[in-house]
């Protein structure tokens, strides 16, 4: 019983020469070491709205809200709920769309509502059933990537002709009226309304 009490008193006496462990945050600065995983930060350029970083978020950070009647995407960051594991800026499509910062500290709030942030991006829907394909930036993402192969798909010459405007919308785009027709894959489709077309022609 004695020995323990002698090894205590000799790391408070050892202790009172060395200098303490913890930091002096928020009065001194903090520095963080190499590799420190703090605050995930958002590039607005780079950031396509794509929703995979959502998915592969283990804590719920990350949720995402298509308002289909203002065609817009709200994506939600919420740092409250954040465990700064790194899987968002791991497996982000663009691989710039969010980046971990030297960012901790700074995260304490009184209210926790400050620690949410809110992005939104254009959606683009299908002319046939109103569901949502994506974001338009997720597309011209995808444009860029593929290149010239982009345009194997029908969506994508669609999507083409709406940029470079070879024909007017008016031109191309044929309100989709009874019931889907063969002249209606030259409209903007989800996958699912471009397969019956398909599958009718095909019968
Ligand atoms: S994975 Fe990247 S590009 Fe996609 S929504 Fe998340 S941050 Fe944005
Ligand atoms: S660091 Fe991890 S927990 Fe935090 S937002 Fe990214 S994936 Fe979610």
């Amino acid at each position: 019983m004695r020995y323990p009490k002698l090894r205590e008193l000799k790391e408070a006496i050892i202790s009172l020469f060395t200098i303490p462990y913890t930091t002096k945050f928020p009065k001194g600065d903090f520095k963080p070491v190499a590799g420190y995983r703090g605050k995930p930060v958002v590039d607005e350029d780079n950031c396509v709205g794509c929703e995979t970083c959502a998915n592969v978020c283990p804590s719920g950070a990350i949720t995402f809200t298509d308002d289909v009647e203002k065609k817009i995407r709200i994506i939600e960051r919420n740092y409250g709920q954040c465990i700064f594991c790194g899987k968002c800026e791991e497996h982000c499509i663009t691989q710039k769309g969010v980046k971990l910062s030297d960012e901790l500290y700074e995260l304490t709030v009184f209210d926790r509502s400050q620690l949410i942030e809110t992005q939104e991006r254009e959606l683009l829907l299908c002319a046939n059933c109103g569901a949502v394909i994506t974001t338009k930036d997720h597309m011209k993402f995808i444009h860029a990537k593929l290149g010239p192969k982009a345009y194997s798909s029908i969506l994508n010459l669609n999507i083409l002709n709406e940029r470079l405007r070879l024909a007017s919308r008016e031109e191309t785009s044929v309100k989709v009226i009874d019931d889907l027709k063969r002249k209606d894959m030259f409209n903007i489709l989800c996958p699912n309304c471009n397969r019956k077309i398909q599958v009718k022609n095909l019968l």
